[in-house]
């Protein structure tokens, strides 16, 4: 039986990645990625070969295989994983950017190969979460972590749990939403209570900004252009 091994790979900056998560990808028969384009970037910069899927099997060529994992389209990838490990395939799972499974797919694959008791690996590296809490001056030694938040249905109850909060709250954000949520904050909680957002962590335009709900919701309403890459937000406790 194969091994599964969980990489985690860079949140932007491409050397955010351990000597052995590199080692792992290198020898895996199969990686297992979200978008092919966004690995194809890590994989070269670490000149990690993969296989042409359109070469003849004549054409002799070294690495491993890349193949789209994406859990909401059919069970049938997960089948597919679970066939390469009974044939002694040892495969990677990566997502674009951090460690998979954290608001990421790849939950699902992981129980069912437990059912076959193949071995499951974690190569453990960067999270945004993790790197945003860690530079961000909020307690940490306790938080809760609420992944994405729902779009809808639980979205007013959840600023109301935000806003009870004794712990620090941490949470992923789109530059679609982070207004909306803004203005949400700012009506649920007290002015004493400080937000810090942690935006393109590792990449050129890195920042931090914190204040409180006024203060962070004026700034990227003064700043448009700031409403863009990726956010972690994070809600100092009670
Ligand atoms: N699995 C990833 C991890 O370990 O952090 C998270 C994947 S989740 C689909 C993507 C979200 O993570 C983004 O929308 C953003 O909220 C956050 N994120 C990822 N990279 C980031 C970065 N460089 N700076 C700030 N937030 C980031």
């Amino acid at each position: 039986m194969g091994i599964l091994y969980i990489v985690a790979t860079p949140i932007g900056n491409l050397e955010d990645i351990t000597l052995r998560a590199i080692r792992v990808l290198k020898e895996v028969d199969v990686i297992l990625c979200e978008d092919t384009r966004v690995t194809k970037r890590l994989l070269e910069r670490h000149e990690i070969e993969i296989k042409s899927r359109k070469a003849p099997p004549s054409a002799g060529q070294r690495g491993r295989q890349l193949i789209t994992y994406n859990e909401q389209r059919s069970g049938a990838s997960i089948k597919k994983v679970i066939r390469l490990l009974e044939e002694g395939k040892d495969v990677a799972l990566v997502s674009d950017a951090g460690t998979p499974i954290i608001s990421d797919p790849g939950a699902r694959l992981i129980q069912e190969v437990r059912e076959i008791g193949a071995k499951i690996v974690a190569i453990p590296g960067a999270n945004a979460a993790i790197a945003a809490l860690s530079i961000s001056g909020l307690p940490a030694s306790d938080f809760l972590f609420l992944g994405f938040l729902p779009h809808k249905k639980g979205r007013e109850t959840l600023f109301k749990e935000i806003a009870a909060s004794k712990r620090t709250v941490v949470f992923y954000e789109s530059p679609h939403r982070i207004l909306k949520t803004l203005q949400s904050l700012d009506k649920n909680l007290m002015a004493s209570r400080k937000i810090v957002i942690a935006r393109e962590l590792t990449k050129i335009y890195e920042e931090v900004i914190s204040g409180n709900s006024k203060e962070v919701l004026d700034y990227f309403e003064k700043n448009p252009k700031k409403i863009k890459g990726e956010f972690v937000v994070m809600i100092e406790g009670v």
